[in-house]
């Protein structure tokens, strides 16, 4: 009765409504990939698969080809054994991981309908509502400056810095960012654009500055364990892995080696088998989380709302692409200032 008969990926192309930039890359673009499963019954889940080239190694159209393979692979599955599916979709985790997250979620969306209860409490119902930080690209110091203060006005509370180009610059655009924008928490992220040397110099610097920094996100570069070690130890801030933590293994490995006091989960790098195994493992060893996007349209930004809601597992939510897209909102949330509220 609810097993899926058909896999459909289609290309969606969203523009920015401004370029985006962060260390070493300008977005202006998100090719998107919406995926849907079709079940026996005429039930529809839908999924979105946002990739990145330069975190996952992805390129669309080499997803897109996928297509068939996919459906070749699940079809014939009912959705209410949905593990199965994820365990199948496991064998992509590092060819593919957009397209399987974007798999695993439309699974459990058409499950959710199938069940008439939302797929935020399938996966453990833990929280209503979200809190949402908002992102300031790299630009000049005025403007992110203008940019800050003006989000902040907005009622963000927690605002996401890019940085990692310059650092001596990077200083004085943090100084001058957290003097414009008094009471707000900072989620600072270099993109791998530092050294280890440069990384410490900058939270140490900040820091005399009393610039109240959350998180410290992948000051450097995803393969440099001993670099992210020693800076883990010598910043006043709780540094995080993002661009390093992309699988269960990824951060089984990270923990391990001491290298991480946050882990920045994106289920377009971990999907949500991993994702969830990545949840356990931090609550386990006592590593803070945050939840975090690629370019994802509303649909895509409605998985992790859905999930972060779920599992409750996260201090801070960077689920703002949606708002940076020129795009109809198509979520199954409501959005209310920076709260994410997902449909009951
Ligand atoms: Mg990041």
């Amino acid at each position: 009765m609810h097993e899926i008969v058909d896999v459909t990926f289609e290309l969606k192309t969203y523009e920015y409504s401004e370029p985006f930039r962060i260390a070493n890359n300008v977005e202006n673009k998100a090719n998107n990939i919406e995926v849907r499963v079709y079940l026996k019954d005429g039930t529809i889940g839908i999924g979105e698969a946002s990739s990145s080239y330069r975190v996952n190694g992805e390129k669309v159209p080499a997803l897109f080809a996928l297509q068939d393979t996919v459906k070749e692979m699940i079809a014939g599955e009912d959705v209410g054994n949905y593990r199965r599916i994820f365990d199948i979709m496991d064998g992509f985790s590092r060819t593919a991981p957009s397209v399987k997250a974007a798999v695993q979620y439309a699974t459990l969306d058409a499950l959710g309908v199938v069940m008439g209860i939302p797929v935020y409490q399938i996966l453990g119902g833990s929280k209503s509502k979200i809190h949402t930080d908002k992102t300031i690209g790299i630009d000049t110091i005025d403007v992110m400056v203008e940019k800050a203060r003006k989000t902040f006005d907005e009622g963000f509370k927690t605002l996401k810095i890019k940085i990692g180009e310059n650092l001596k610059e990077d200083i004085k655009k943090m100084v001058a960012i957290s003097e414009a924008t008094p009471g707000a928490s900072y989620i600072v992220d270099a993109n791998q654009g530092y050294t280890a040397k440069m990384a410490i110099q900058f939270a140490q610097s900040v820091y005399a500055q009393n610039v109240n920094v959350a998180v410290f996100e992948q000051p450097i570069m995803w393969n440099d364990l001993d670099g992210l070690k020693l800076l883990r130890y010598n910043s006043p801030f709780p540094i995080a892995a993002d661009e390093s933590a992309k699988t269960r293994h990824d951060v089984y490995t990270l923990i391990r080696n001491e290298c991480v006091d946050f882990v920045n989960i994106k289920l377009m790098k971990s999907g949500l088998s991993d994702a969830l195994s990545i949840v356990e493992l931090a609550k386990t060893t006592n590593i803070g989380l945050m939840i975090g996007c690629m370019g994802e349209s509303s649909v895509g930004i409605n998985q992790s709302v859905h999930f972060a809601a779920g599992t409750g597992a996260f201090a801070y939510h960077d689920l703002d692409s949606h708002m940076m897209l020129k795009e109809e909102f198509r979520g199954k949330f409501k959005q209310e200032g920076d709260a994410l509220i997902p449909n009951v």
